[in-house]
């Protein structure tokens, strides 16, 4: 290692852990001009190994595997050794094509055709691009793509991550997580919080990591030590001690003078939610529901949503859980939604839009939720992402109503509506506050663009007064303003969120003990100093440490605050 010991970025929650490091790789690209093979019949033979060689190590990685990641490499392994797709491209390459050319176009024709059957066939594209992939890079040289079989407990460090790779994560064997791109709301990034991993991001010089460098990952300080010394490793375990000691307060959430706010998980499957049976949590704040269908290739029929649904709510026996309709497009892509060619799909038609062009999906989910509400006698809340105007709301109010949901919220992400705030809560019973795009669209900036994410911080003057417009009048009229966004996670931001009227924080369940110790240590007054505070500065840094003046030394130290 030449660069420098400790690799800056920006972290994820406030846990810490120390590991050595096992690098995912990217997806090879492949040219569309790669020459002829000077030997067809030399490289057809050479096609034929590499396909037997990827399905052998897919179905060697099954056996060793449990649960989903099981799942999903059996049938991977099991297209790997299909004879249709090996020899269709063995007799291209036979007619002088490249081979990793001719695996890209075979699997190409293969995966436009699986989708277009729809159904299961439709399902298995996925394994098919994932096949492609691993053959492609094994013909090129170059490392197998995606995370790496994880034989010992790792820090998965890669340039990104997608979706597809964080749902296949051997968490038995992750310790934490370090992305040289994304920013501190990409998908990744959302995926490390809700699992309770360590994560860093936008931690460029992590490029030059390789396999077992050993790293010391501080996500409250946003850094990666390499080859950390015995102070640093010291300074991780006394971290995770601290940490670990915060979850023996399994109370609900309520500022030192006994001012309740409620404290509630945010999760994207059934499996999550049946996570929080035990756990100490209020309910759940967030439901992101596309999360269940990242890989589904055709729209989820009802029943199968039910399923879904009603597991979540059996699982909290009785507790809020708020679930949000479909939030598709953008950052969260659905192959049976997205709208192709878009230029800004973050600004197109993505989240509540939908209606306009598949408004079945919604009717059906609304349907599936109030199939899971009759089969568990649980009373879910939904609401709907992505509303940028009182008229979407009232519309969708009346839609979840007619389908027999009667606690109908919206969120609040988009700046029009939360100017509109009072007009909004006077057609629905709750809102909640996305601060994850309320930022990107108040700052004008792509949540996934790394580079930019000093304009994307929450603390950003203009962003806090939107919040705080919007809790004051929920105050006024009496009903629930959550937040729900990444911020809520932060202690300090989610004492000022208390100080501006907050009636819930929903986040990663593995950020909870956190947030409810700060707000044990500070009454409804210092939060709402700490709001006034960091109002009144006129930039995003200045914001933080003003508030920041107001909170117990002792916090600050459990929490690695400074
Ligand atoms: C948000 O935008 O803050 C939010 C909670 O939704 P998501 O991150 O799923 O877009
Ligand atoms: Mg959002």
């Amino acid at each position: 290692m030449s660069q420098a010991r400790v690799i800056s970025g920006v972290g994820v929650g406030r846990g810490a852990v120390v590991g050595p490091v096992a690098r995912a790789h990217p997806v090879p690209v492949v040219s569309a001009a790669a020459p002829a093979p000077s030997d067809p019949e030399e490289a057809a033979t050479r096609l034929t190994e590499v396909f037997s060689q990827v399905a052998a190590s897919l179905q060697a990685r099954a056996d060793a595997a449990s649960g989903t990641l099981k799942d999903v490499l059996s049938a991977t392994a099991l297209m790997a050794s299909d004879p249709a797709l090996g020899s269709q491209a063995v007799e291209r390459v036979r007619g002088g094509t490249d081979p990793a050319l001719a695996v890209w176009q075979v699997a190409g024709e293969f995966i436009e055709m699986f989708t277009a059957v729809g159904g299961y066939m439709a399902e298995r594209a996925t394994d098919l691009a994932s096949v492609r992939d691993r053959v492609v890079a094994a013909l090129m040289g170059l490392p197998e793509p995606g995370v790496p079989a994880l034989e010992r407990p790792s820090v998965v460090v890669a340039e990104d991550l997608s979706p597809a790779d964080t749902a296949v994560l051997d968490l038995d064997n992750v310790l934490g997580i370090v992305i040289e791109k994304g920013g501190p709301t990409s998908h990744t990034a959302i995926i490390a919080g809700q699992l309770g991993l360590p994560c860093v991001v936008r931690a460029g010089e992590a490029s030059a990591l390789v396999d077992g460098d050993v790293v010391a990952v501080d996500a409250a300080h946003g850094t990666v030590t390499v080859d950390p010394d015995d102070a640093v490793v010291a300074a991780v375990v006394a971290r995770r001690e601290a940490l670990a000691a915060l979850g023996e307060d399994t109370g609900d959430g309520a500022t030192a003078d006994g001012h309740g706010v409620q404290l509630l998980a945010n999760i994207g499957t059934a499996a999550d939610a049946e996570r929080l049976t035990d756990a100490a949590v209020q309910g759940v704040g967030l439901f992101r529901t596309e999360v269940l269908f990242l890989d589904a290739q055709t729209a989820p029929a009802q029943d199968e949503q039910a399923a879904n649904y009603g597991r979540a709510l059996a699982a909290l026996g009785g507790r809020k859980v708020v679930i949000r309709t479909l939030d598709a497009g953008a950052d969260k892509p659905l192959a049976f939604v997205t709208q192709p060619g878009e230029e800004n799909p973050a600004l197109g038609v993505r989240g509540y839009r939908l209606v306009r062009t598949a408004p079945e999906l919604l009717t059906t989910q609304l349907a599936a939720i109030a199939q899971a509400q009759a089969s568990t006698g649980g009373r879910p809340w939904v609401m709907a992402p992505m509303i940028a105007t009182v008229g979407e709301a009232a519309d969708f109010a009346a839609a979840a109503r007619e389908a027999g949901l009667d606690t109908v919220g919206v969120m609040i992400e988009v700046p029009a509506i939360a100017l509109r705030a009072r007009d909004v809560l006077a057609v629905v019973d709750f809102v909640s506050i996305g601060t994850n795009d309320l930022a990107q669209y108040t700052m004008a900036t792509d949540r996934l663009r790394g580079e930019l994410v000093d304009l994307l911080d929450m603390w950003q003057p203009a962003i806090l007064d939107l919040v705080a417009g919007t809790a004051e009048v929920g105050a006024e009229v009496g009903k629930p303003v959550g937040v729900c966004g990444e911020s809520a996670a932060d202690p300090i931001m989610a004492l000022v969120l208390t100080g501006m009227g907050v009636t819930s924080l929903s986040m990663s369940p593995a950020s909870i003990p956190a947030v409810r110790f700060a707000l044990r240590q500070h009454t409804m007054e210092t939060c709402q100093a700490m709001a006034q505070a960091a109002r009144s500065a006129p930039s995003a840094a200045e914001a933080r440490a003003a508030a920041l003046a107001h909170v117990e030394p002792h916090v600050r130290d459990v929490l690695a605050l400074d």
